[in-house]
């Protein structure tokens, strides 16, 4: 009895997360509070199986989240969603509808709720919508739940929706990313029918683990370079403090440890699923990650989790610094996405399974994806290709810029076997392939390889190659459509070996073997860092495409383009434009840094050094004067040399760096543009950056006036 009583009371008042977990979330449980069973119906229907909102449902849906919203003291709603450029965009709205001088109602219609038209000429386009029509439209994504975010006391009602223009292009991440969605699930339900016809449908998940850099407040806004182009543009690397590797899993600094706990509470309120938290590799470097969830949503809460994280570092003195490479010789941060597909049934299609008949499903999607990424390797490489970016990829730490995928000693030999049997060797076994069992917690065991891009790990692949600060959908897109092209693809040539009358695991294992044979250049499971691998990575035909200019051209290309065109996925006019886009956006990172970077060395660095200079003259000409011999003088003579042909050399390459930045927008494609921002420009800020180093290593540190990195990257 007293024991009942416990459990209910403990129920009743949950402890520990549990008490606040999804309080802001217009979810199932707000939902029986202000929702008929019938509305919360249409919202389960639309959630798990794409369905379209019944018009006169919508209207009792908004009517209920207004009220909850009220309860909740939000005043304003807004439609929230994700342009192409910037985190996440909002227009907030108020439900207050004066009636009279002194009265008025809140109103909240399925319209409004359903589709709203935000004043957003200034979001990009790519050219699909000239600002005389800036008529774009943001509808209800009912998958992902309304919620409520609290910034500065205020509350308003966020409403997750796609963003798309009026002659229906997407002009956001999450409509393609829906789009996708749907080819992925139809494609492996019907690839899932050949083992097991009680799948209805199937369901992809991403787990996404999230690197971040934290930094003093009053450092940061003490470095220009960090406040406006997110990473340090200049600053000298010193001798300790590079890769103090203690700091990994290290205990985390008591002020850090206190904002972790108030955003991690932030997001738990919101629903967002975080669980572990830990240091990173690099000092001031942390990682969160959540609990796997459905695609969308987890693209969603990362989204949000990245605003969260800001809002609540200010008010413990902190910044987050998002940017893939805040600091020159030490790690970068990325975003792992770890990616894996469940059925209806709730079987992980890529967890090896028990029997060799769940082992052949697992070995068909397993060899499916790893074809999949061998076809368009270098539509992957483009998808998380961004100015931020090229300082990971490519540049000799993690992850390198050649595609490949690793999947670990066991399933190497499992495939090895499976490639080389010989057809209808089974010595009188049942019609099964004889793949051994395959111990999960082996598999989970053997990914300990960071080098690589894209690894398998135990039951789902980790595409860790994308970018910190990156919107998830980018890559996921391109994730999703060569995977359920390659399925698609895959089914067509197994049905026709069926068809001409071969047993359909006969048929399966076939194609299987010709796709593995045609991809398993793509696997590799040595040091993906070496130098080595550079040479042997090329020999078998793997691309290795260093910078963000030449990586978009894939999306481009003939392949590319019927990929995304024939499954319905962009049209030509949304590649070029997205395309555009992203030029745009390389361009805009750089020509902003160019400018930075000039400023800097400008007001800074040759103020600074000047200084010094002047000091050490005088310094020079007391000791003249006093009689000191010249032999005696020959240091500071020799120092004074140096600085001065540094500082000389910093006055040139700036004027370089300002004439070459002219130039460089001088072209009239953004193309055109990055280009030249990659092979020119980006060269002469390495440059700049040796001499202003150099001088900031050899200046007295009174003259620096720069915050230096060695405070930068001290957080206790
Ligand atoms: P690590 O990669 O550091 O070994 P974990 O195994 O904890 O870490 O997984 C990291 C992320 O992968 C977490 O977000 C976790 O929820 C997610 N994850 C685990 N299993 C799956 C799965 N089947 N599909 C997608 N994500 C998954
Ligand atoms: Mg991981």
């Amino acid at each position: 009895m007293s024991h009942s009583e416990d459990t209910h009371s403990h129920l009743e008042h949950p402890q520990g997360i549990s008490a606040y977990y999804g309080e802001l979330v217009f979810g199932p449980k707000a939902q029986k509070g202000y929702l008929s069973a019938e509305a919360i119906a249409e919202i389960h229907k639309a959630v798990n199986d794409g369905h379209t909102v019944h018009r006169d449902a919508a209207d009792e849906i908004a009517g209920g989240m207004k009220r909850w919203a009220l309860d909740m003291g939000a005043t304003h709603y807004t439609h929230w969603f994700q342009p192409l450029r910037g985190t996440t965009a909002e227009k907030h709205d108020s439900f207050f509808e004066p009636t009279d001088v002194d009265s008025g109602i809140e109103v909240f219609s399925g319209k409004a709720l359903a589709q709203q038209e935000p004043d957003a000429s200034s979001f990009p386009s790519g050219g699909i919508r000239n600002t005389f029509e800036a008529r774009g439209y943001t509808a209800w994504d009912p998958s992902s739940p309304a919620f409520i975010l609290e910034k500065g006391g205020v509350r308003t009602l966020c409403i997750p929706t796609i963003f798309v223009s009026y002659t229906g292009e997407a002009l956001d991440y999450k409509a393609p990313l829906l789009k996708t969605l749907a080819f992925v699930r139809k494609a492996a339900t019907d690839v899932c029918q050949y083992f097991d016809t009680d799948v209805r449908d199937c369901s992809v998940s991403l787990g996404v683990e999230q690197e971040y850099f934290l930094v003093r407040e009053d450092l940061y806004q003490a470095r220009p370079d960090l406040m406006y182009a997110g990473r340090t543009l200049i600053g000298h690397t010193p001798a300790k403090g590079q890769q103090m590797e203690d700091h990994y899993f290290g205990s985390i600094p008591t002020k850090v440890q206190a904002f972790m706990n108030d955003f991690e509470q932030q997001a738990h309120r919101l629903g967002i699923p975080l669980r572990t938290r830990h240091n990173e590799v690099a000092p001031g470097q942390f990682e969160c990650a959540p609990q796997f969830e459905s695609l969308n949503l987890a693209v969603d809460h990362n989204t949000l989790l990245m605003d969260v994280m800001g809002a609540v570092a200010t008010d413990h003195g902190l910044r987050v610094l998002l940017h893939e490479k805040p600091y020159k010789g030490i790690n970068g941060s990325g975003k792992h996405n770890n990616w894996s597909l469940v059925t209806s049934t709730g079987v992980n299609l890529l967890s090896p399974g028990n029997s060799p008949q769940l082992n052949l499903q697992f070995l068909t999607f397993f060899i499916n994806v790893i074809k999949a990424v061998y076809d368009h390797a270098d539509l992957l490489r483009a998808s998380i290709a961004t100015a931020a970016n090229d300082h990971r990829l490519g540049a000799n730490e993690a992850p390198p810029a050649i595609m490949s995928v690793f999947i670990g000693d066991t399933l190497s030999k499992v495939l090895d076997d499976f490639e080389n049997k010989i057809e209808g060797n089974n010595h009188g076994q049942q019609e099964s392939i004889n793949i051994p069992n395959i111990p999960e917690i082996l598999l989970d065991n053997t990914d300990r390889n960071r080098t690589s891009p894209f690894a398998f790990t135990g039951n789902k692949f980790e595409f860790r190659a994308v970018g910190s600060s990156d919107n998830c959908s980018s890559a996921m897109v391109v994730l999703n459509t060569i995977v359920a092209n390659q399925l698609t693809q895959f089914k067509v040539d197994v049905d026709a070996k069926i068809n001409s009358g071969m047993p359909t695991e006969d048929a399966i294992e076939m194609v299987l073997r010709t796709i593995l044979t045609s991809s398993k250049n793509i696997i590799f499971g040595g040091n993906g860092y070496s130098d080595e691998w550079v040479v042997e990575a090329k020999k078998r035909g793997l691309s290795n495409v260093k910078n963000t200019a030449e990586a978009l051209q894939a999306y481009l290309a003939p392949k590319s383009v019927a990929l995304f065109t024939e499954n319905g996925i962009f049209s030509h006019k949304e590649l070029e434009a997205r395309t555009e886009i992203r030029y745009e956006t390389y361009v805009l990172s750089l020509e902003l840094e160019a400018k930075v970077l000039s400023e800097m060395i400008q007001t800074f660095v040759i103020p600074s050094a000047i200084k010094y200079q002047g000091r050490i003259a005088k310094g020079l000409a007391d000791m003249k004067s006093i009689g000191i011999e010249p032999s005696l003088m020959t240091a500071q003579m020799d120092l004074l040399r140096t600085f001065s042909g540094l500082i000389n050399s910093a006055q040139q390459l700036n004027n370089n760096l300002i004439e070459e930045n002219e130039k460089a927008m001088a072209n009239e494609h953004a193309k055109d543009r990055a280009l030249v921002f990659n092979n020119v420009l980006r060269p002469l800020f390495d440059e700049l950056r040796a001499v202003s180093d150099e001088m900031e290593r050899l200046c007295d540190d009174a003259d620096w006036t720069l915050p230096k990195y060695r405070e930068l990257l001290m957080l206790s």
